[in-house]
């Protein structure tokens, strides 16, 4: 449903590219709160690659980072 309304990637548009999104990511971590969880202000939709590269950078990641 969201992704319907937010066909692309916020992060390829941000560099001239529209990449289908595919996932859709939480601006903030929502924790286990449901009204945060659900609050759709606070989702972004992504493709799988920026996505995983996003959590790896999150997560620390080994800093290989693979742009397409
Ligand atoms: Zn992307």
């Amino acid at each position: 449903m969201f992704l319907r309304e937010h066909p692309f990637c916020v992060i390829c548009e941000q560099e001239g590219r529209l990449t289908p999104a595919t996932v859709v990511d939480h601006i903030v971590p929502h924790k286990g709160n449901y009204e945060l969880f659900w609050d759709v202000r606070k989702w972004q939709p992504l493709c799988k690659q920026c996505h995983d590269r996003k959590t790896a950078k999150e997560d620390g990641g080994f800093g290989r980072l693979v742009r397409g």
